[in-house]
């Protein structure tokens, strides 16, 4: 009882704090798209979507606003609402490639919803914003997902000759499922829920044609990679060793329990807190809620060996 008046009482200063400071936390992931023969592949990179983790601490919401908005209004914009769920602003002439995308993360939400759970994972803010920005000079596509919105920095010829897309994607929408207070393991959320089980489930239902040029994403972007890629980059406490801790569970206790947790931690522990859209959750709440819903305390030291 002690314990949860302190919890109150902290989370009543956190509140303080909060309405106080005029700054806001964001949640900040690039994303680099690397075809098969990239450079980066020899330096370790598996995957065609290669992930970056750039922390810029110097930078803010606003600013990371101010900055897209800017190149937003530099190109040719149109706007349309495709699904109930989601919403796509993007560039002039990629009218085939923004209704691959929004056809993708509806799909992808279904799975979501279907694998792990039908209520939280469901948009508390409709539609999902995703912005598409026109970037000529990138080599890498770059994909941050924070506040309810994904951004994404391409141009046409990444669009049209890259791979790695629909897990890009769906790793962005994992990120606005969960998101919890310790980055790594929100990466690692956001490689196992994709790999192990969307990018599979929206294989299944849009095959090889869910891009305009058709490819076998499940192969490449999929359990299989995934399975190939953990041994190698796997160290505790980095995102593999999350992923890892993700994977286990699912083995052991399926994925509806992964999502059961998530909405447990949602519904359970702040909820008179939960007035952002995209609230951030304490690691340590999630693993009581898998616990207590499993009766299975090995998944603490599952944590602790992983480095969580
Ligand atoms: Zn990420």
């Amino acid at each position: 009882m002690e314990k949860k008046i302190w919890k109150i009482i902290a989370l009543m200063f956190t509140v303080l704090i909060a309405s106080l400071t005029v700054s806001v936390y964001y949640s900040h992931q690039n994303f680099m798209l690397l075809d098969e023969n990239k450079s980066l592949r020899s330096q370790g990179a598996q995957l065609n979507v290669y992930i970056e983790l750039l922390e810029d601490k110097n930078s803010n919401l606003s600013s990371q606003l101010n900055a897209l908005t800017g190149k937003l209004n530099s190109s040719f914009q149109i706007k349309r609402t495709i699904t109930p769920n989601f919403q796509i602003v993007y560039y002039y002439g990629i009218d085939e490639y923004a209704d691959a995308i929004l056809n993708v993360l509806d799909t992808a939400l279904e799975g979501f919803q279907q694998l792990f759970d039908p209520i939280s994972c469901e948009p508390s803010t409709m539609p999902i914003d995703v912005f598409i920005v026109n970037s000529p000079s990138l080599e890498y596509a770059v994909a941050r997902s924070f506040n309810y919105n994904i951004y994404i920095e391409t141009n046409n010829a990444m669009l049209s000759t890259k791979k790695g897309w629909i897990g890009l994607l769906v790793h962005e929408l994992s990120h606005i499922m969960l998101n919890v207070d310790i980055n790594a393991f929100n990466e690692g959320w956001a490689m196992y829920s994709p790999m192990v089980r969307i990018v599979d489930y929206v294989y299944r239902q849009l095959g090889d044609q869910a891009w305009p040029q058709p490819y076998n994403y499940s192969r490449y972007e999929g359990i299989e990679r995934f399975l190939d890629t953990l041994p190698q980059q796997y160290a505790p406490g980095n995102l593999w060793a999350a992923a890892k801790i993700f994977y286990e569970i699912d083995q052991k206790h399926g994925s509806h329990t992964i999502g059961s947790a998530i909405y447990k931690l949602k519904t359970e522990y702040m909820p008179w807190l939960i007035t952002s859209p995209y609230p951030k959750f304490n690691l340590s709440d999630f693993k009581d809620a898998l616990v207590n819903l499993t009766n299975d305390t090995t998944i603490y030291d599952l944590f602790r060996e992983n480095g969580f």
